[in-house]
């Protein structure tokens, strides 16, 4: 059995750079081969600093025999062909989310992979590595807390780069939760639903904010995310599952607490980088591990199609200002 992974990373901006460090210092499964990225000289720096090849396409990267498995970071747009090239190169592939822009794209890759015969593709919803959301997946599913019946959750931003538009608040914001609470109830969406509310006067643009979404499941669970994508207090996530007997709450990240001045201060994040550091170098050692045992077991290209079919509805919902329904084809055999 092989002992390390070569990995080529394409796309190598803010999150591409954080993967390359956890893949070179935080997981001794990996070793970082290449790097590419649009912008050549943006590769090129990565390179040096990572002590690896700088290629001038990531369909190179992707066919390169140094490269045994290739992490996406690139652009939304581009992750669908660069997660089809790479299965068309039997290829592992690790793809930050979103799977792809649509779902047409994600059911392509899930018949690639089919068609390759193995498990190649792995989606970047690093949530599932949180140790906060593992216990509560575990409370609920060990029956502690009864049948859960509802979900109540925010995902609240500070900012965000200019050119942001609102329905970037589903595909790029709320699809972690979209993920996180049907793997947390172990259930499909039924329906879908944005529900408007008063606009902040904080937001930075001119797209809607926040945003109220609404899932059902199809034991009819009912889900309720509020979505700040702009001038929140801090990078604030909350999720509170609601069962029978109990509730359980994600864990606010651990930090100083300060008495002075008569008053109890407890400092928030305000980066998601920090604040899921310790998810994401779990998800890549997790990654790496099961690679070098044969497949990939985190997050697969069907959870990439469930998210976007989701968001496609939510999205709709919007437009059409009424409940929308999530229609899913038979799970194939491969993601059971
Ligand atoms: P970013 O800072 O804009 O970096 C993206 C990089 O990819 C840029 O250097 C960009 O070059 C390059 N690029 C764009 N199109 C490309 C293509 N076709 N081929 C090769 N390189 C290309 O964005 P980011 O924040 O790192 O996000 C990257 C991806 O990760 C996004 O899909 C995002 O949704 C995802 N993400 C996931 C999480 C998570 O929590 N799981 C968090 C953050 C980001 P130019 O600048 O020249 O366009």
């Amino acid at each position: 059995m092989k002992q390390q992974l070569r990995v080529g990373v394409i796309g190598c901006g803010a999150i591409g750079r954080e993967h390359l460090r956890r893949l070179t210092d935080v997981v001794p499964e990996t070793i970082v081969t290449g790097v590419a990225d649009y912008f050549l000289p943006a590769a090129q720096s990565a390179a040096e600093m990572f002590h690896c090849t700088a290629f001038q396409t990531g369909e190179d990267l992707i066919v390169s025999p140094d490269v045994d498995a290739v992490v996406v970071t690139s652009a939304d747009p581009s992750h669908a062909a660069y997660v089809l090239e790479a299965i068309r190169h039997n290829k592992f592939v690790f793809c930050e989310k979103p799977l792809a822009q649509t779902a047409e794209e994600c059911q392509q890759i899930i018949a690639a992979e089919q068609a390759a015969g193995k498990k190649l593709v792995q989606v970047g919803f690093m949530r599932r590595y949180d140790r906060g959301y593992m216990a509560m997946k575990h409370a609920i599913s060990s029956n502690e807390i009864g049948a859960p019946l509802m979900i109540h959750a925010a995902h609240r931003n500070m900012s965000q780069a200019p050119g942001f538009e609102t329905d970037y608040a589903v595909t790029r914001v709320a699809i972690h939760e979209i993920d996180i609470c049907r793997w947390l109830l172990d259930d499909e969406y039924a329906t879908a639903q944005v529900l408007g509310v008063r606009q902040s006067s904080r937001t930075s643009g001119e797209w809607l904010n926040p945003q109220i979404m609404m899932l059902t499941t199809r034991s009819g669970q009912r889900i309720d995310v509020e979505v700040q994508t702009d001038g929140a207090y801090a990078y604030d996530i909350q999720c509170h599952v609601v069962g029978e007997d109990g509730i359980v709450s994600l864990p606010d990240p651990t930090s100083v607490t300060k008495r002075a001045a008569a008053a109890i201060h407890t400092p928030l994040m305000t980066d998601w980088k920090d604040r899921f550091i310790e998810a994401y170098d779990i998800e890549f050692q997790e990654w790496a591990k099961s690679l070098l045992n044969g497949a990939p077991t985190g997050p697969s290209a069907w959870d990439g199609y469930v998210a976007c079919v989701t968001g496609d509805a939510l999205i709709r919902s919007r437009q059409t200002g009424k409940p929308e329904d999530i229609v899913l084809p038979e799970k194939p055999e491969m993601y059971q």
